[in-house]
């Protein structure tokens, strides 16, 4: 996939963006179009489409950006009393630009920002199988 996105203009800086944080591999931002106030983005400054094409340890140094970024929001002026992490890998999750990148939320009770109601609990025999089905896999990566 061509990892061209508006995102390496921003890494470049030949397109705008709002800076939290930079460090050699990792950039966070203010998203354009916020789901709340204080909405940003962390990225990995090499382009990667997808999970799949991030190196892990990158990957890794995201979530870590992100937890640092969540705790400063709390003491920052944008209005956090608690934080969403959010991230989009595939058309069928919504991504829209293929560069990875964390969403960082911050929420107040009653921003009515939120996904889907929580559905019913579901039958223990189907949570068995699918965590043994996800086990096996990720058993199988180990070797
Ligand atoms: P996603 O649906 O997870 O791919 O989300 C892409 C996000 O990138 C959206 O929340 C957009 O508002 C945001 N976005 C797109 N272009 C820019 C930009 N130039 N600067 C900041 N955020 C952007």
């Amino acid at each position: 996939m061509n990892p061209y996105t508006i995102f390496s203009d921003i890494v470049a800086g030949r397109a705008p963006a709002s800076k939290v944080y930079e460090d050699d591999d990792v950039l966070a931002f203010m998203d354009i179009r916020p789901w709340t106030p204080g909405h940003l983005l962390v990225i990995p400054k090499v382009a990667a489409a997808s999970l799949a094409e991030l190196d892990p340890e990158i990957g890794g140094k995201l979530f870590q950006v992100g937890q640092r970024i969540a705790l400063a929001l709390r003491q920052s002026e944008v209005a956090c009393d608690g934080v969403n992490f959010f991230l989009a890998d595939g058309i069928a999750a919504g991504q829209e630009v293929f560069h990875v990148h964390l969403h960082v939320i911050p929420r107040t009770s009653g921003d009515g920002f939120g996904l889907r109601g929580r559905p019913v609990n579901a039958h223990r025999a189907d949570l068995d199988y699918l965590a043994s089905s996800v086990r096996r896999v990720l058993a199988e990566g180990d070797r």
